[in-house]
């Protein structure tokens, strides 16, 4: 953590004060994003055009391809899922199968009976986990796309090195992580460079390099700039 603002960091109650926070969160869009739930449609089509040319590949003049999808769109798991906002308005729209990974058990289950309840029926979604992503150990090349968003905040620097380790892993062979966040983490005041800063790190000690960056545009005046991380297993990496 930052050695800024750390009033009412109490190490040990760390995950435990997030899911008390959490558990008392409506199961709601509005829950999800501390009521500003009418970005979703433009957040995701934001989220959609960020990973287009990975699973899409990239065209060039008369729309021939110049280079080819990296990913197929065949599983993508969903890292601090909530009630599958982010598996029904961007991964499901792309992928044929979804995992969800969430801490919250009412969250998951809300997922599991009602939001996603006709996903689910369709055989769409893979699990339903109840979990935090500290505890959270990937099956070995399961994924084209690991995607966290507004939840590694939530994350111990450790712990963070640590899920990231296991999540390459947890890739297909060009499968690949991605991320989006505040570049504030919520409830601390980091400065933005050092917030940055700090994950950036961590990324790399995770043995992960940078494939794409990009800012989400349109977002609601006087919130945190929210930006987009495509993130690959470094080539020579062995760990
Ligand atoms: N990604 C979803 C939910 C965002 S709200 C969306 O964009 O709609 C943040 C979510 O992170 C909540 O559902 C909360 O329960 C979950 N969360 C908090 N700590 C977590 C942890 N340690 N592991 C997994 N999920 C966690």
């Amino acid at each position: 953590m930052t050695n800024e603002d750390t009033s009412g960091f109490e190490e040990e109650r760390w995950y435990e004060d997030a899911l008390g926070y959490w558990s008392a969160t409506p199961a709601t869009i509005n829950g999800m994003l501390g009521g500003y739930g009418s970005v979703t449609s433009l957040e995701a089509k934001g989220s959609m055009e960020f990973i287009s040319e990975y699973v899409r590949g990239k065209r060039g003049a008369h729309n021939a391809l110049k280079v080819p999808p990296r990913i197929s769109t065949q599983y993508a798991c969903d890292c601090g899922a909530g009630i599958g906002r982010v598996s029904k308005h961007f991964l499901l729209k792309i992928f044929d199968k979804v995992d969800l990974v969430e801490y919250t058990p009412k969250f998951i289950q809300h997922a599991e009976r009602t939001y996603l309840a006709k996903e689910k029926s369709l055989g769409r979604i893979g699990k339903f986990m109840c979990l935090g992503l500290q505890e959270f150990t990937p099956e070995e090349g399961k994924y084209d796309l690991i995607w966290c968003q507004w939840v590694l905040g939530h994350l111990k620097d450790d712990d963070l090195e640590e899920f990231f380790k296991r999540c390459k892993k947890g890739l297909k062979p060009n499968g690949m992580i991605g991320v989006k966040e505040n570049v504030s983490v919520f409830g601390y005041r980091f400065d933005k460079n050092d917030s940055s800063v700090t994950r950036y790190h961590i990324y790399r000690k995770a043995g992960l390099s940078l494939l794409k960056e990009a800012t989400q545009h349109g977002m609601p005046d006087g919130l945190y700039e929210v930006k987009m991380y495509a993130l690959e297993p470094k080539i020579t990496d062995t760990t």
